[in-house]
């Protein structure tokens, strides 16, 4: 029986390869596709997926070559124009990166770290039971694993043999989409604005049209429209068609290298979990506004890693397997709530709605909106369990050691980490889970349970608690001066049997 198959090679189903490679698991990935798709979905990364990746010493791969990567500028809230000039401190970051650049970087990784990637590999049928959950495949073979998860995108199959409801909304309004080469082109927004239009998206009464560049070379045209996405492949004749109804005349796109039709959709799975399976990425969460899919998609892969992996370790305690529900279901509600904010205010057509805009985009120019809608679209606003210091169930915040190190450079390996930053008070002599964990022992590892943790001790200005026991994922687990044996049996202390 294998450890844990995941469907799927999406960006999600490999970001949780490689969390679960990292954490000593070697899954098997299923995928149907015979080769990476190379469709340019995604154009970028933004919020605490960047954090994340540069806790695994990722951020430098994935920002080489990348037209933009820091700190946001602003944002195109719903198409209201949202602004961070001057806000320094805001934490959403922006690195553009195309999808199939994300797959591939991530595949790699997944490969290095144990995982095996499986292609033409589809999975039709699904069963379980108390020890295991079998999968059948489309060519007739049969896997078994102790633990399946459903990262098989938006139409999932695994969500529906689970029997786990999808519910929500389609829009109305059909979106075709276009990469156009402009190769050769010295400026390509100049026959667009020969022809009366600005670079972002023009509306007129019957729909929207969006032009934009985000990489060298390629023009991105969209047209919005009522109507449904259409059946089969999109012609560059549906295209220039589309464009007609909407504009009323024809544009000077250039050669098409990838065109598309979609409805954009709010949903959210009714269970993360059934049994054995679990749902991650766009399996559990559709939204229908841009910039925050892969973002939570592959949060909760990262959340869900090492939880599997302890649980296959024989070191989880009671309940851990279930937080990963409870945790990842929320965010992905706040991010329905801004998505979806989002997508009204871009759908308004009319003069009320041109007022709303303009109304709100005066709001969004005062400070506190502004930071507000930062952390919110960081993915930040929410906060796992509730505890008294003020940064447990937070992603830990960067913090740059006296030793020259910053904090994300101790989380490269995937451990928890338990930090003394000085304070100390209850760290020297601490009992964990029967292991005295002195003076000599800081700077090394401790076994918990059959466990580990990595025990780390320096100086930092202005530390935020006297020490911070860090989870794999990131998220500060406990703070403080007392009370940490219990935050450490809490999170990664097995329970008896
Ligand atoms: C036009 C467009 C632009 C976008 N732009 C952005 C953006 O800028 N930022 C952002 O964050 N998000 C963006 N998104 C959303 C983003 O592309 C998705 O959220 C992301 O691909 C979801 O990743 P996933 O791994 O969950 O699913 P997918 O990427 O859908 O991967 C699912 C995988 O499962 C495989 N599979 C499916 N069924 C089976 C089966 N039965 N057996 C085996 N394999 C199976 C599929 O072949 C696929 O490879 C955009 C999407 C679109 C369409």
């Amino acid at each position: 029986m294998d450890d844990v198959l995941i469907v799927g090679a999406g960006p999600v189903g490999l970001m949780l390869a490689c969390e679960l490679g990292l954490s000593g698991v070697r899954p098997i990935v299923l995928e149907k596709r015979t080769e990476p798709s190379e469709q340019p979905r995604a154009n970028g990364l933004g919020g605490q997926i960047i954090e994340l990746l540069d806790h695994r010493g990722l951020l430098e791969r994935f920002s080489e070559g990348s037209p933009f990567a820091g700190r946001a500028p602003g944002f195109p809230f719903g198409s209201v124009p949202l602004r961070f000039d001057g806000l320094d401190d805001i934490p959403l970051r922006l690195l553009l990166i195309q999808q199939p650049r994300v797959e591939r970087l991530l595949a790699e990784r997944a490969i290095e770290l144990g995982a095996e990637i499986r292609r033409g590999c589809e999975v039709v049928s699904l069963a379980q039971d108390t020890e295991g959950v079998t999968l059948g495949l489309a060519d007739g073979q049969v896997r078994r694993a102790r633990y399946v998860v459903g990262c098989d995108g938006g139409r999932s199959l695994l969500r529906e043999l689970a029997g786990i409801d999808f519910p929500g909304t389609t829009d109305d309004h059909v979106l075709r989409l276009g990469h156009f080469s402009t190769d050769g082109v010295a400026d390509p927004f100049k026959p667009l604005e020969l022809a009366g239009l600005e670079p972002g998206w023009n509306r007129t009464p019957r729909g929207r049209v969006l032009l934009t560049s985000l990489q060298h070379g390629v023009l991105i045209a969209g047209v919005r429209e009522k109507g449904e996405p259409q059946d089969g492949p999109v012609t560059i004749e549906d295209f220039h068609a589309a464009v007609r109804r909407v504009l009323g005349r024809e544009l000077p796109l250039g050669e098409p290298i990838w065109l598309s039709s979609t409805a954009a959709q709010a949903r959210l799975a009714e269970r993360y979990q059934a049994g054995r399976v679990f749902l991650a990425g766009d399996a559990a969460h559709l939204f229908p506004a841009g910039g925050s899919a892969l973002n939570v998609g592959m949060t909760d892969a990262a959340n869900l890693g090492w939880k599997l992996a302890a649980a296959l370790h024989g070191r989880a305690p009671e309940g851990l397997l279930g937080t990963y529900e409870a945790e990842r279901r929320p965010a992905a509600e706040r991010a329905l709530v801004q998505t979806r904010a989002q997508a009204a205010l871009d759908r308004l057509d009319d003069e009320d709605g041109a007022a709303l805009r303009e109304l709100l985009a005066e709001v969004f120019a005062y400070e506190q909106p502004a930071r507000h809608l930062a952390t919110l679209l960081h993915g930040s606003d929410g906060r796992y369990g509730s505890a008294p210091h003020p940064l447990v169930g937070h992603f830990v915040p960067d913090l740059a050691l006296k030793d020259g190190r910053r904090l994300a450079e101790l989380m490269r390996a995937g451990r928890p980490v338990l930090l003394d930053l000085g304070g100390g008070a209850e760290l020297d002599g601490a009992a964990l889970d029967g292991s005295e964990l002195d003076g000599s022992e800081l700077g090394g590892r401790a076994e918990v349970g059959g466990g580990w943790i990595d025990v780390v001790s320096a100086r930092a200005d202005d530390p935020p608690a006297d020490a911070l026991l860090i989870r794999p994922d990131g998220y500060v687990a406990w703070a403080g001066s007392s009370g940490m044996p219990e935050a450490v049996s809490a999170w990664f202390t097995p329970s008896p049997a």
